[in-house]
Order: C-alpha cells, then structure tokens, then sequence
C-alpha cells in the first residue's frame, strides 16, 4: 500500500451547509490534481473541519493510523485558528500547510461577495500560519496553485521525507561488534537518536551472527549462486577454482538476511576489527542487502546505516539509487576538480551505470580470506551526499549537491565499486564548509531524492542541517554554522 497523506480542509459552522458543501466539492477537486501528482503518496481525503472536537479528533486518529505518514491542511474558507490549538498540539505526524484557493484567477467581471466568501484562503490561511507560528509547530508551507507542477514537486519533496520519518520511526537497527576503535565521527548517542529518530540501535556479538552463517543450508547457497549468475557477470575464477569463496560470501549472505529478518531488522552495521568467526569482510552480502534497501555503515558506524535505510524509503519507487559511500580519494587537476567516493568493499549496486561485475581480491585490512565483492562505476547525474555528525549536544546532518559523472578514464586496477563525483560550488569550498562543518567522511548518497526532501527530513525531525550547495561560499557558510550553533542552544525545546 502507498504511504497515505491526510487532507485536512478547514472551514467554520458560520457559513451554513450549502456553502460548506462546496468548500468540500472544491477541496475535492484539489485533493485529486494533488493525488494524481504525486510519485510516493496518496492523498486521504477527511470530512471538512468547523470545530475544536473534530479537529482534535482527527489529529490523534492520524497520530494512531499506522499508514498515515502525514497532513497536509487547507484552510478554504476562514477557520478562527483557537479551534486548531488542541489538536496542533496533539499532531505528532509531519505537517505541511498548503496555502492555495480553488480558483486559478480571479472572475473580474462576475466576482461579487458570494464569491468572496466563499474564497477566503489568503487571509484564512494567515490566520493558520499564526497559530502554527504562535505554537511552534514544525511544519513546510507550499503556496501557489495546485496545477502548477512546481507546487505538486515540492509536495512530492516533503511526502517522500515524510516516508523516510515513518521509516526511521520503527527502525530497528543491529550492529554486528562496536566501532572501529579509537575513531570519534562514528560515535553517538543511542539513547538520543531513539528518542529524536525513533531507531533502537543495538549491538550482538559476531559470533551470534557466525552461527547463522554456518548453519545455511547449501541448497539456499546454490539458490543464491543462480540468481547470482542472472544479476551480475561474474569473474571466471570465482566459478572455476575459486568458487568455494563465492559460495561462502553467498552463504554470509543468507545468513545475515536470516538474522536480520528474524530479528526484525531493517539496517546493521559490521567492523572489520571485529569479525569473529567470519572467513571473509561481508562485502557482496553487505551490496545485495543495502539494494534491497537495509541501512549499512562500516567500521560500526550506525548513525550512517540509519541515515541510508531511511533515505532508501524515501527515494522507494523512483527507480534510482542510494549508496553508503565514504569520500575517498581527489583529483585536483588536470581538469575539473572531483572527487573519488568508495569503500573498502560496501557500495550499493542500486547506482550501479551497467551489470556490477562480481570479483575476488586480496584485502590488506581485516586479516581474513580473500572477499567478494561487486565492482561497477557509480551512474552519472545529480545526487547528494548526506552525513550525520554527533555534535554533543545535539545530531547535525552535513550535506552537499554533487554531479556524479564518469570517471575520466577507466580504473583497471581499481577492485571496488566507486563513484566519480563533482561537488557543488567547487571541491575547495565543499571541503572547506564540509570540515568546518565537522561533516563525518562516511555519508549516504542518493540519486534519488533531492537537497529539499533531505531539508524537509532533517525539519520533520527537528535537527540541523547544514547544506552546501551552488550558493555556498566559505565566509557565509562559517556563519551559519555559528548562527546555528547559537539558535540550538536557544531554541525551546517544542
Ligand atoms: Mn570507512
């Protein structure tokens, strides 16, 4: 089922049931040119609102509705906005106020003061946007007519970040060891993140996963080497003389997704420190999880493993990909400035350009077996990087407008998936605001959702987002980052 967006039309009793009638026709048709827009969500239509009882009423139904990511509300006619304090109050589901009217112009010649009665909602809905801003009430406001397609994309944009909210609300994510030992940025609070994102994060011995892992029957093994020989070329040794590695990695795979599904887990992470009774660094079986949209963070880092799941729910159904990608490597010049995005073995084949090709290889760190793993270059087009830094006393989200583009020559000697990638305004200030921004060097990238989703998330969860995008410049950027620091040391808690 399609996540479901509620539509709330506010009115008052004043106006009598014939008018109300059509405040519900008009908003009727509004709810289905929004509907037919959107990509990720349907609109649920409600009874229109002329009093405090209905609206608190609905506001904890939606709260309770397990479908129910979000509401948007309308106000047609003028709704005196005290009726709106309990139930605003109460509404702990994503926002947005939609600020429109049912006429696109105005009838000059016939408009009379029916019509203006009835068409009120530029000064109805200012009466709305005063008791959200008297409450402080998180919320986007969209204006403008809902035929307008830039209307119905930024709708788009905050329905999908309202389905990564409910993602990350139910989380549960596992983590396999602790953190690389002694680095700081993969570090957090658990406790907060459970409170502020929903996610219970917890961690389990290796070896309880290793006990699995053995226990897979090898009759699932050569299920997964078939599907194996569907989905990717695969190196000639990995099928002749060095096939018992590939059937090991396809035996962690099993194993892993059998973990993760009994225990109800939507994202891990795994420490190549810490690998127990494991032969090889989980590599392919980490790739062919996260494409079928579990969270991953190497070296136990969980607050990136969250961020890539729930960006994952958000981008569902677009048909393009998101990755855990750690910045990697530059390349100053000739040329373009870019940078080289990878990992020791875990980028997602969901921003795979072509067929990934699976391959073996030696691997310097970790001390185990030879591990498989997914090799491809990363598809070109515009994406984002996002990155989750505990800052002490509060989460802050880094992220940054990129173009990813083909790499300016292949990589033969290159045995992991990379992506190739142009930052936006330039590498030096992208780099420069992203380490002053103490930005981790692990992040999600996404193809396939946008800088204003990622900015409505962070608003839904009521946490910093520093953006760097074409109009950064280092000074302003130093700024924000003090302003911010500032304001959330300020801010009422809501
Ligand atoms: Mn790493």
């Amino acid at each position: 089922m399609k996540p479901q967006i509620w539509f709330l039309t506010g009115s008052q009793h004043l106006y009598g049931p014939e008018t109300l009638q059509q405040v519900a026709d008009q908003s009727a048709e509004i709810q289905r040119t929004l509907g037919a827009g959107l990509s990720g969500a349907e609109i649920v239509t409600k009874p229109v609102l002329t009093d405090a009882g209905a609206i608190k009423q609905i506001m904890l139904e939606a709260n309770a509705d397990r479908n129910c990511i979000g509401i948007i509300a309308w106000m047609h006619t003028f709704s005196p906005a005290k009726m709106w304090i309990g139930g605003l109050d109460a509404l702990r589901k994503p926002l947005l106020h939609l600020h429109t009217q049912h006429n696109q112009s105005l009838p000059w010649s016939t408009i009379d003061m029916d019509f203006m009665n009835l068409n009120q909602a530029a000064h109805g809905d200012r009466e709305f946007g005063f008791i959200q801003a008297r409450l402080g009430v998180p919320r986007k406001v969209v204006a403008g007519h809902v035929a307008d397609p830039a209307v119905i994309a930024r709708i788009d944009s905050w329905a999908r970040a309202a389905t990564g909210v409910q993602h990350v609300r139910g989380l549960r994510l596992a983590r396999f060891g602790d953190n690389m030992r002694n680095v700081a940025v993969t570090e957090g609070d658990k406790v907060e993140a459970e409170l502020r994102f929903g996610v219970s994060v917890n961690t389990y011995g290796v070896n309880d996963l290793v006990e699995v892992v053995d226990a897979v029957a090898d009759a699932e093994i050569d299920k997964l080497i078939a599907e194996y020989r569907d989905l990717f070329e695969i190196d000639a040794a990995l099928l002749g003389d060095r096939i018992e590695s590939l059937r090991y990695a396809a035996r962690i795979e099993a194993g892993l997704r059998q973990f993760l599904t009994e225990g109800d887990f939507g994202a891990f992470t795994t420490n190549f420190e810490d690998l127990g009774g494991l032969r090889q660094l989980p590599g392919l079986a980490v790739q062919r999880l996260m494409a079928d949209g579990y969270g991953f963070g190497g070296e136990g880092d969980w607050k990136t493993s969250v961020l890539v799941t729930t960006v994952k729910a958000m981008g569902s159904g677009t048909g393009r990909g998101t990755s855990f990608m750690e910045d990697y490597t530059y390349h100053f010049g000739p040329g373009e400035p870019k940078i080289l995005g990878a990992h020791m073995l875990e980028v997602c084949p969901s921003i795979a350009s072509a067929k990934p090709r699976a391959e073996i290889h030696p691997l310097g760190i970790g001390g185990r077996e030879d591990p498989v793993r997914l090799v491809f270059d990363a598809a070109p087009g515009p994406a984002v990087v996002m990155g989750m830094a505990d800052m002490g006393d509060r989460f802050r989200l880094v992220a940054n407008e990129i173009e990813v583009i083909p790499p300016d020559e292949p990589l033969p000697n290159l045995p992991v998936a990379r992506a190739v990638w142009k930052p936006a305004p330039s590498l030096s200030t992208s780099a420069e605001c992203w380490i002053m921004a103490g930005g981790p060097h692990h992040t999600v990238l996404t193809q396939a959702v946008g800088a204003e989703t990622l900015r409505d998330f962070a608003d839904m969860v009521q946490t910093e987002l520093l953006m760097i995008d074409e109009r950064t410049t280092p000074a302003d950027f130093s700024d924000r980052v003090r302003w911010n620091q500032a304001y959330h040391r300020l801010a009422r808690p809501l």
